[in-house]
């Protein structure tokens, strides 16, 4: 095995939590326009592997109008906008379908989620997105995520898995990102314009240089091709995610992949959670105010959580998964985070125990009033800032 063989190889098995994206042209037959069932079965036992071995794996799968179209018998040819909802609306439960019966083969539960932007863009809601994420992948389920194409409109779209990949990478802080694609990876020209082009094994950072490679998207194109493929690699590098694309048409890709299969890796540029306590640290405006107790702040400083018994006063009006500051009893900034309550839930649970939140809430709300992932401290008094 060579030194990027092996790489590779390596960087698959260190992986703890994979988002695998799958392009229409792998999983739909392009002459019948039907789901390819073997191929399909194929991933799957990929899959079920890696689950065995106590990966959490996440599908952000492609299909639904290509299959949808099929099935309405729309003529081949650029679709309107509404007979694309009308193919996805059809296609989607065909493709759900399909996973399902794929991974029920191996006893493993299936659970479609269909997303928006503003589904990943905006905090709360994005919030929401990941705690189901999070909460399928506990309970040992892969979420098949795809866009809600039904309804999302022109200029609210994804319109490209990749991206939409990426931002589910981005959410739930995975580790690896991997594009199962038509192509093998990225080449320094185009592979089909020029068979001597050489495919690069490692993109440490996204220069001009590399975008320039990746070209302009072929007309026809319903997901931008290489193009997208890069903004996908920026928001899953800069969130610290590595992002690797490899052929995905042989049925074990995934197993070649571990194996050290021919492919491009696009590196993270930090660690996931310093990203994204970098992205609650950079949130401009915070929209209230918690003071704290001694003991909450003792428990920060050890990297804990903040929970609702140790908040003595909430000050201003803020919403579920905004930013707000924290501080201590004296006034100063404890730090910053995203809250789990709104400031009127968050007044009725301040001083309470946790377990107490249902009772006066009337729904189960999270443990913590801001979880630790969510929380940047700020306490420089007794020594070095702890970030
Ligand atoms: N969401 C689209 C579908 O399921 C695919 C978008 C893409 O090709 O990346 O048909």
């Amino acid at each position: 095995m060579d030194a990027v063989t092996k790489q590779t190889a390596d960087r698959m098995t260190a992986s703890r939590c994979l988002i695998i994206k799958i392009g229409s042209a792998l999983l739909v037959d392009d002459t019948t326009g039907e789901i390819r069932t073997d191929w399909l079965i194929g991933l799957g036992a990929d899959i079920a592997r890696l689950k065995a071995r106590g990966v959490n794996v996440v599908i952000v799968s492609s299909g639904a109008i290509a299959v949808g179209r099929t099935h309405l018998g729309l003529k081949a040819g650029a679709l309107a906008l509404e007979q694309k909802q009308a193919a996805a609306a059809t296609g989607q439960i065909r493709l759900a379908h399909a996973w399902q019966e794929t991974l029920a083969a191996h006893d493993i539960t299936v659970a479609q989620i269909l997303l928006t932007p503003s589904d990943t863009e905006e905090r709360r809601r994005h919030l929401n997105a990941r705690a189901t994420i999070e909460t399928l992948l506990e309970m040992g389920a892969v979420p098949v995520i795809n866009e809600n194409d039904s309804v999302a409109t022109e200029e609210i779209r994804y319109g490209d898995n990749d991206r939409l990949a990426a931002r589910v990478a981005q959410m739930i802080s995975a580790d690896t990102l991997v594009l199962l694609s038509d192509v093998d990876g990225l080449y320094r020209a185009d592979p089909r314009l020029d068979a001597t082009a050489e495919l690069i094994a490692e993109v440490a950072e996204i220069t001009p240089e590399i975008e320039a490679m990746a070209g302009t998207a072929p007309a026809g194109y319903s997901s931008g091709g290489m193009v997208t493929k890069l903004d996908a690699a920026k928001i899953a590098t800069t969130a610290g995610c590595a992002m690797v694309i490899t052929d995905g048409k042989p049925r074990d890709a995934l197993t070649r992949l571990e194996g050290g299969a021919r492919c491009t890796w696009f590196l993270p540029s930090s660690e996931p959670m310093t990203a994204r306590k970098r992205w609650i640290a950079a949130a401009v405006d915070t929209a209230g105010a918690i003071t704290i107790d001694d003991g909450a702040v003792a428990a920060l400083r050890v990297g804990k959580s903040l929970l609702p018994a140790g908040v003595t006063q909430v000050d201003g009006t803020f919403d579920r998964g905004d930013a707000i500051a924290v501080k201590t009893l004296d006034g100063r900034i404890a730090g910053r985070g995203l809250s789990a309550y709104s400031s009127s839930d968050a007044r009725l649970i301040m001083g309470r125990k946790s377990r107490d939140i249902e009772n006066i809430l009337g729904y189960r709300g999270r443990d913590e009033m801001i979880h630790r992932n969510d929380l940047v401290t700020e306490l420089s008094a007794a020594g070095a800032p702890e970030e």
